[in-house]
């Protein structure tokens, strides 16, 4: 990826009262405006209208965390990508381990959400990424491909994607929330990999697509992380629920 900024993206998950996301949101705008990467914050859905109003005209941009496949209907308690977007969203992160391995969604599942997330103008932040177990047993590269294959949505010619409508974030299940990150070596084989990949499929516009890294960033191991080839940003989870470190990542993005 050579032309576009560095991406961080912080992911509230299930965390923040309007009480609470006040001082954050507007902490994150006005920190924005000399920050070096693009800004994107992605909290429950109860709070994107309110995020997006409040980020409104600013350098940050707000994303859901989920949508349902399907247009509307009678899947009580989920929310269509079109609402997502009508609430003030420009993103919204599918196939969060959290989803594929908490509440079994499969590649399948999160193919038919992308294709939604798309048809609604959202771009979709499309999660991968092995388990401890995977990894020990020498797959990581093996899931990352099928995951690849399985999630993204496919044309006649390979996969229907493009850097507009899709990132990709690569998430180690095991780093998630544990403070354990993989090494420079292991992040740098895993984004060549999935690089690789979607150069296989899209040849040059492959390289438009942003890869970002996730799983324990912080301030300390942002630099050497958001520094490795082929890592187009971050997306935060625990860290993303301060400015002070939400920022203090971004600042460590190079330009
Ligand atoms: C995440 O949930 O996407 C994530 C990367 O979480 P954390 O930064 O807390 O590991």
């Amino acid at each position: 990826m050579a032309v576009q900024k560095k991406l961080i993206a912080g992911n509230w998950k299930m965390n923040m009262l309007h009480v609470d996301a006040a001082a954050l949101t507007r902490d994150v705008v006005a920190g924005a405006e000399v920050a070096p990467c693009d800004l994107l914050l992605c909290p429950p859905s109860t709070l994107i209208s309110w995020v997006a109003e409040t980020a409104s005209g600013s350098q940050v941009a707000v994303g859901g965390q989920d949508c349902h496949e399907a247009e509307s209907g009678a899947f009580t308690g989920d929310i269509s990508a079109a609402m997502v977007r009508d609430a003030g969203a420009s993103h919204v992160i599918l196939g969060h381990s959290e989803r594929r391995h908490g509440l079994g969604e499969t590649d399948v599942r999160v193919r038919a959400k992308t294709e939604a997330a798309h048809g609604a103008g959202l771009v979709a932040i499309v999660c991968i990424g092995e388990t401890e177990e995977q990894r020990d047993a020498g797959e990581t590269l093996g899931v990352l491909s099928r995951q690849l294959d399985g999630s993204l949505p496919a044309g006649d010619e390979g996969f229907a994607v493009n850097g507009s409508d899709t990132v990709i974030a690569y998430e180690p299940v095991w780093a998630i929330g544990t403070g354990r990150t993989p090494t420079k070596d292991e992040v740098q084989a895993a984004h060549a990999h999935i690089s690789a990949h979607l150069t296989a499929s899209l040849g040059e516009a492959a390289t438009d697509i942003r890869i970002l890294y996730g799983g324990s960033m912080k301030p300390e191991n942002a630099p050497e992380l958001l520094s490795i080839e082929n890592v187009d940003g971050g997306l935060i989870g625990g860290a993303s629920l301060s400015a002070d470190s939400f920022l203090a990542i971004a600042a460590a993005a190079p330009a």
